[in-house]
């Protein structure tokens, strides 16, 4: 048989069956069914039964399918429990997989309820460093003044550190970067008043996510230097290398060998200290004239989540969140009195000075031009003409002399749009006029972009990310990831190195001072 072409299909009608006599009528009817079940399947392909990547598929009906197996699991559970047989197997599988996890093979165990936490299974062999780290400088710290009496302390030359440890920091030169190992060395001192004061290394903000073994803490004492850890942070984040990819590199072109683990606390770590400067930016966009703000799915541990960005010239600000309308004011507060750009999306509908997306639109009767049917494609084809004129005209800056201005010619289109049959075309000429005056908004004042490509560009590293990593698992990597994606954009769209300053909010937070803002370059 051969495919029915959009012509084909095209010059099918009401009429032309009536026309056919039974025999034909069955014959077109058998293609039209053939066409019908093609597309049907083609419709319900996704990731399990054909050979498309599981980032093509919904991300609603994910969250759907995941809700189901968690029912069709428990009512398989109370299935057995009913049995009393099956609960004796239970029992002795239970003591099985409880020996096993004693014998430290709990993640060879094929069962899925077995796995645990990610990362190093509890019983499993630790890794040391094969050759010892060889300083290249010795840095000293000493007390300055006695903890006790605030005296000024001296120190003598025969003084003996009491404490010391190794540092990797990276050092970019002229061309090409050098990792090289410090030694910090910890004093005492013994005051006149006979106190004996120690040298600290510092620490500031802990991060505490429940059911953690160790909390994450900024401080100085650890193997990664701050330079190191911004390095680490971009492979990561600006990069989109694994943790894995990451280690590997290190090992092969720098000659430093970090464990997974160390490289994952670093990433958080770069992320929890840029966390402070977010705040500053979200206090300072509220006094932004024009945001531009747009949402694309993320995920969670595997949970649909929402990942919002707000963006103006000089501010990025990233939040992971549900899609509700809260979430919303997590970025713009009641503060705020400028213009939002926006798309269609109804979570904004209440906020009054708004424009609405052009580029959505505009996509939108694109999709219609190229539908079926004649009526609807013609007036797709005119929507789009005077979609684009609208903003040619101002782009131009000319103005509209002409005794019929565009925003009325739209107008008309849209309503005989909406009182077309075809859904679709309805579907948009229904969403322009109910969000007129945020379509239009840009052509009485002028200055307001048209269009929201500068959120939607300052989105696509992350749907591209999104797609390699499959999203965060915990609450505190969405805050790390959102921080620093906030703190790069910024500095990007400031023109300043983002990867300087980060490590200056790095070794700044280990000591537990606030970070400077971000400067604009002149
Ligand atoms: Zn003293």
């Amino acid at each position: 048989m051969n495919r029915l072409s959009k012509d084909d299909r095209s010059q099918m009608s009401r009429d032309y069956f009536q026309s056919l006599d039974k025999e034909k009528l069955v014959e077109v009817a058998g293609n039209l069914h053939a066409f019908a079940v093609e597309q049907l399947e083609r419709l319900e392909q996704n990731s399990n039964n054909s050979s498309r990547p599981p980032s093509s598929d919904s991300p609603f009906l994910k969250e759907a399918a995941e809700f189901d197996c968690g029912k069709t699991q428990t009512a398989n559970q109370h299935k057995h429990l009913t049995d009393t047989e099956d609960l004796e197997s239970e029992k002795v599988e239970e003591k099985q997989k409880q020996k096993s996890i004693a014998q430290g093979f709990g993640k060879r165990l094929p069962s899925a309820e077995l796995r645990l936490t990610p990362g190093k299974q509890p019983g499993a062999r630790g890794m040391w460093r094969t050759t010892p780290l060889v300083p290249k400088i010795t840095i000293p710290h000493y007390p300055e003044n006695c903890a006790a009496c605030n005296a000024e302390l001296t120190i003598t030359s025969d003084n003996k550190p009491y404490m010391g440890y190794y540092v990797l920091e990276l050092e970019k030169q002229e061309s090409g970067v050098e990792v090289i190992c410090q030694l910090h060395h910890y004093y005492s001192a013994t005051c006149e008043c006979g106190h004996h004061t120690k040298a600290l290394p510092g620490f500031g903000y802990v991060s505490v996510v429940s059911g953690r073994s160790k909390d994450l803490q900024l401080q100085e004492y650890g193997l990664v230097g701050p330079m190191l850890v911004s390095f680490i942070a971009s492979l990561a984040v600006r990069y989109r290398m694994s943790r894995p990819k990451i280690q590997e590199f290190l090992l092969e072109w720098v000659s430093v060998e970090l464990s997974i683990g160390t490289l994952d606390r670093c990433i958080r770590e770069a992320g929890i200290a840029c966390a402070p400067v977010v705040k500053q930016l979200l206090c300072e966009l509220q006094a932004a004239e024009v945001i531009h703000i747009d949402e694309t799915p993320w995920y969670e541990k595997g949970k649909l989540c929402w990942l919002w960005v707000a963006i103006t010239n000089t501010i990025a600000v990233y939040h992971i969140g549900s899609r509700r309308k809260e979430e919303l004011l997590h970025l713009i507060s009641s503060a705020f009195i400028g213009w939002l750009v926006t798309d269609g999306y109804g979570a904004y509908s209440s906020y009054e000075k708004r424009q609405h997306c052009l580029a959505h639109l505009i996509r939108k009767a694109i999709a219609l031009t190229q539908v079926v049917n004649k009526e609807a494609s013609d007036l797709g084809q005119w929507l789009l003409e005077e979609l684009r004129e609208l903003i040619q005209t101002l782009s131009s800056g000319d103005g509209d002399n002409s005794d019929d201005p565009v925003p009325g010619r739209l107008y008309r289109v849209c309503l005989l749009g909406r009182a077309a049959e075809h859904p679709k075309l309805k579907a948009l000429a229904q969403e322009i006029l109910r969000d007129w005056d945020a379509v239009v908004a840009f052509v009485y004042h002028p200055g307001l972009p048209p269009t929201n490509n500068e959120a939607e560009r300052a989105l696509r590293h992350a749907v591209i990310a999104r797609r390699i990593s499959y999203g965060t698992r915990t609450s505190e990597g969405s805050l790390a990831y959102c921080s620093l994606l906030s703190v790069i954009e910024t500095c990007r769209l400031r023109k300043v190195d983002p990867w300087y300053y980060i490590a200056q909010v790095i070794a700044l937070g280990r000591k537990g001072i606030l970070p400077p803002l971000i400067s604009v370059a002149l």
